[in-house]
């Protein structure tokens, strides 16, 4: 008897050490895979901002992304091959002045109805790196042996393709992409656009949020099972439950989509708007660049020179002061925060020294007091065109002015560099300025804007003549306002270099 109450304690005993077993197993395993997924959630929103908390909950597969295969940039040629609308479409344009600002080689073709296409290979050689439709619909709709022929190629050769879906008026509300295991919706408003920080392509586009309405209300946004599609830009409806054709697109939608190429081998990137969006411009960029493996990108260091003219210059009333002095160095200050090194390069024109209210003249002494915070280029003594000086010597005498202004005044006369008011004489080139500028102040580097072109600006080029190096840059007009009393359009202009194109010499 005893025995048999013994047993059946120690199993109740066993009974409740197991459930205690259990539920301690079910706790620590819960809890674990709470702090995992939370983990997995921070990654996702970091850097991101709480509007894009909602990356888990898209309307694509919320699998773990799949690596695609890295492209090859081998057995082709660096060339775009695009196919636009009609000669003068505006999407076909953009296309087209983003590749010709980045000096990639293009080849543009009206796209065919039917879809013929231009030779792919030449000799065992692929003729292109990337192909990009300016409409998506004509990629779709082409016919079979073309379209077959075409992503034998992208398959085979390693080649990518870019296209672009735009909504019209008539476009259905909601459409399936032909062959594609992906819906479109179309016409959607959108507003708070964040870049998916996992997609593969991102480049030169940081992870980051852009607040507010997108522009235009014509958006298509993808949608789809497949794990082949990973969202790049991603934005949040603005479409409202009552909408006229009865759908429901809520929350974050995909207006750009990668399609990694797990679907067909081909590797696609594809946009639901133009490119009137800056972000869809940045995109493009960075999907050139991924689809071509590199081949097809720029460097990301930038070297950007901000030359402020007409230093002294100005009529009274309307020069810098005291506060604007300051304010210039508090911005250089702001700036070195970001870019290091950062320093503003004044050009001045001595005559004016000295020639405003007494207040601008405080304004002149000060900036003098900094001399050393910045960097200065001689800008013509009278600020006069060189290129109303036909001999040289009378130029020599107007730099050999502003040179000795300069040293009496402790501004630095090495920098080598110089800018002739409004360019003047640079390009076409006046000769007597080029030796006057070696011969008084040893000059290496100018700017101009002119060459060969003023516009459009991504024509521009550098060239080199005469020993002296010519730069391609920007004028932008600033009117600079600290303070409401302080004076205005005293920077008159600003220039940034971005990039030297490329050098010609002239003989
Ligand atoms: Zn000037």
């Amino acid at each position: 008897m005893n025995l048999a109450v013994k047993l059946r304690r120690n199993l109740r005993r066993l009974v409740i050490l197991l459930a205690t077993f259990c539920m301690v197993s079910v706790i620590v395993s819960a809890y674990y895979l709470y702090t995992g997924s939370a983990q997995e959630l921070d990654l996702t929103d970091h850097g991101v901002g709480p509007d894009c908390a909602e990356l888990r909950v898209l309307p694509f597969r919320p699998a773990e992304l799949k690596m695609p295969k890295p492209m090859d940039p081998s057995r082709k040629d660096p060339v775009v091959l695009v196919f636009v609308e009609s000669q003068y479409s505006q999407l076909g344009q953009d296309i087209i002045a983003i590749l010709e600002s980045n000096q990639f080689r293009y080849q543009a073709e009206i796209a065919p109805g039917k879809g013929d296409i231009p030779p792919l290979t030449h000799k065992g050689r692929g003729r292109y790196a990337l192909v990009i439709y300016e409409n998506v619909l004509k990629y779709v709709g082409m016919d079979a042996w073309n379209r077959d022929l075409l992503d034998k190629y992208c398959v085979e050769y390693s080649v990518g393709l870019i296209a672009f879906h735009r909504a019209s008026e008539n476009s259905q509300p909601t459409m399936h992409l032909k062959g594609f295991p992906l819906t479109l919706q179309t016409n959607v408003p959108l507003c708070d656009c964040c870049v998916n920080p996992r997609s593969p392509l991102l480049y030169v586009t940081r992870a980051e949020v852009d607040r507010g309405p997108l522009p235009g209300d014509d958006w298509t946004v993808f949608q789809s099972n497949h794990s082949t599609y990973e969202p790049v830009l991603l934005a949040r409806s603005r479409l409202s439950a009552d909408d006229a054709n009865g759908r429901m697109v809520t929350g974050l939608q995909a207006t750009v989509v990668q399609d990694l190429g797990l679907y067909d081998g081909v590797q696609r990137v594809l946009f639901g708007q133009g490119l009137g969006y800056w972000l869809h411009r940045l995109i493009l960029v960075d999907a050139i660049a991924y689809l071509t493996g590199k081949k097809l990108s720029r460097s990301l260091e930038r070297y950007i020179l901000v030359d402020i003219d007409d230093i002294f210059v100005g009529k009274k009333g309307t020069r810098m002061k005291v506060d604007d002095v300051k304010a210039l160095l508090e911005t250089q200050n702001m700036l070195r925060t970001q870019i290091s090194n950062f320093t503003f390069n004044l050009g001045f024109s001595g005559k004016f020294f000295h020639t405003g209210t007494q207040e601008e003249n405080d304004g002149d002494d000060l900036l003098l007091k900094y001399v050393n915070e910045f960097w200065w280029f001689p800008h013509m003594w009278s600020h006069m065109q060189p290129h109303l000086f036909h001999n040289e010597s009378s130029l020599m005498e107007q730099m050999i002015l502003n040179k000795d202004f300069a040293l009496e005044h402790g501004i630095p006369v090495d920098m080598g560099y110089a800018v002739a008011p409004h360019h003047s004489g640079v390009y076409p080139v006046h000769m007597q300025l080029y030796e006057a500028w070696k011969r008084a102040w040893g000059i290496r580097v100018t700017s101009t804007e002119e060459y060969p072109h003023l516009k459009p600006a991504r024509y521009r080029k550098g060239f080199i003549h005469n020993h002296i190096m010519v730069r391609c840059c920007h004028v932008r007009p600033v009117a600079y306002s600290h303070t409401p009393s302080s004076t205005r359009n005293i920077l008159e202009a600003q220039k940034s270099w971005t990039r030297a194109s490329k050098e010609e010499s002239f003989s």
